[in-house]
């Protein structure tokens, strides 16, 4: 008997046949004579349906707090129709809520850390022969107050209930049937990796790989809890995330991601003196903005100019921040760009092989595609594009590092992203 933890994304569960899949799946896996806790998401494009909602309502930046609320919904909704639906062919089955499964967060809207788990209810549930059902993506404060982990989140709920419970095997279904060498809906003859290891993981994860929350895939090399990404409409093997994982012979990339969640800002004419960047990025810091790629022009006429990448929705956050010190960092002008995508290479391989970076920049260049920023790690190269150009550039570098198999090898279910 195992315990699991078994995690089953939106589109796992976007409608009435999908969610009696899941129930089936899922009383089947306990039949088996394993332990069983669900996490569950917000059935399909529920989440972004709810953020369109808000802003047909409000102008601006709704308030965290109640951003917050609405979108736990979601989750509340996919976990009753699952225990009813479980209940219904016959299992016994019990749905809570993230705070009533003792998901205790930082006081942080719409993305808080999870700092506490006191599981006893569902221990308790558990031990009365029930499946377990938890709404993925939210919290509670200490305060009681909802919280959610960030888009995604459903994930990390599921790998920080696993090493709390002390589960042996945390398991994550979606539409695709495991971690490819990249977005297999990108690249058709992208491979399917048996296993790879919580570093490359992690890196793929937030350098924008959205098969896996980059804080859950942290989860899990932290507690040591083994992870497999599988499909949950085909029975296929999946994909094992573990401490070593073995590569390929010659692989210098095991992966390529993209993210298209890049926002450019420049500040124009910044004058040199000490201290200049120290006063933008601090200020950026307070508010909690993360900026991500860096890029220091050369100075001219005593004054030089600065680029940074954000998250899209910090954008507008940002050039508030930065309008506020115009004055005391004495810069003429800002420009923000929301074109752009990053996109990278990731392989545990590069720091013993030299002309990595070079292949990238050659392949993307025959493309006659200019690079707008760049920044490398021991284990990956990112460069900020065009996003019109995404596509062909992806397939571009699949191709260059052999990553290409002879036949299509993706199996998953439809897509319906937006
Ligand atoms: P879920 O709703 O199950 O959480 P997500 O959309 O968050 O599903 O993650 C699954 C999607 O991740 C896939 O449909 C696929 O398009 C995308 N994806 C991006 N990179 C990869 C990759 N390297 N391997 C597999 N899937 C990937
Ligand atoms: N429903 C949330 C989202 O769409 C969380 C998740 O799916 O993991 O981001
Ligand atoms: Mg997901």
């Amino acid at each position: 008997m195992a315990f699991i933890v078994m995690k089953f994304g939106g589109s796992s569960v976007g409608d009435a046949v999908r969610m009696k899949r899941v129930a089936n799946r899922v009383l089947e896996r306990q039949r088996e004579g394993n332990r069983c806790v669900v996490v569950v998401s917000a059935m399909g494009d529920t989440t972004d349906d709810l953020i369109d909602l808000s802003k047909q309502l409000v102008d601006g930046t709704p308030p965290a707090r109640e951003m917050d609320m609405l979108l736990s919904t979601g989750e509340q909704v996919s976990i009753a129709l699952l225990a009813m639906t479980i209940r219904g062919i016959g299992g016994q089955a019990v749905s809570y809520t993230g705070w009533q499964a003792g998901m205790y967060t930082e006081a942080v809207h719409g993305k808080a850390r999870i700092t506490d788990i006191q599981p006893k209810r569902v221990h308790d549930a558990l031990d009365q022969g029930n499946i377990v059902i938890v709404a993925g993506f939210q919290g509670m404060t200490e305060d009681g107050e909802i919280t959610t982990l960030g888009r995604g989140g459903s994930d990390t709920t599921a790998v920080a209930l696993a090493a709390a419970l002390k589960a042996d095997l945390c398991e994550i279904y979606t539409d695709v049937d495991g971690i490819y060498s990249t977005d297999p809906r990108v690249v058709k003859v992208a491979r399917k990796l048996k296993e790879i290891s919580y570093d490359e993981m992690l890196e793929l994860a937030n350098l924008g790989a959205a098969v896996l929350h980059p804080r859950a895939v942290e989860y899990a090399k932290h507690y040591q809890v083994p992870l497999v990404v599988r499909s949950s409409f085909t029975h296929n093997e999946g994909t094992t995330v573990k401490e070593e994982a073995v590569m390929e012979q010659g692989m210098v990339v095991s992966g390529i991601a993209y993210d298209k969640n890049v926002g450019r800002i420049s500040i124009l004419g910044v004058p040199e003196k000490p201290g200049q960047l120290a006063k933008v990025f601090t200020a950026l810091a307070k508010e909690q903005i993360n900026v991500d790629i860096i890029v220091q022009g050369g100075v001219m006429n005593g004054a030089a100019d600065t680029s940074f990448t954000v998250a899209l929705g910090d954008v507008e956050k940002a050039q508030q921040v930065l309008d506020s010190i115009k004055e005391e960092v004495g810069f003429r002008e800002l420009a923000s760009e929301s074109n752009l995508v990053k996109v990278s290479i990731v392989g545990a391989g590069m720091v013993s092989n030299s002309g990595v970076a070079a292949r990238m920049f050659e392949a993307i260049s025959a493309l006659g595609i200019s690079i707008n920023m760049v920044s490398t790690s021991e284990i990956k190269v990112s460069c900020v594009i065009d996003k019109s150009r995404l596509n062909e550039v992806v397939q571009a570098l699949h191709t260059a590092y052999g990553l290409d198999t002879s036949e299509q090898a993706f199996v998953g279910g439809p897509s319906e992203r937006r």
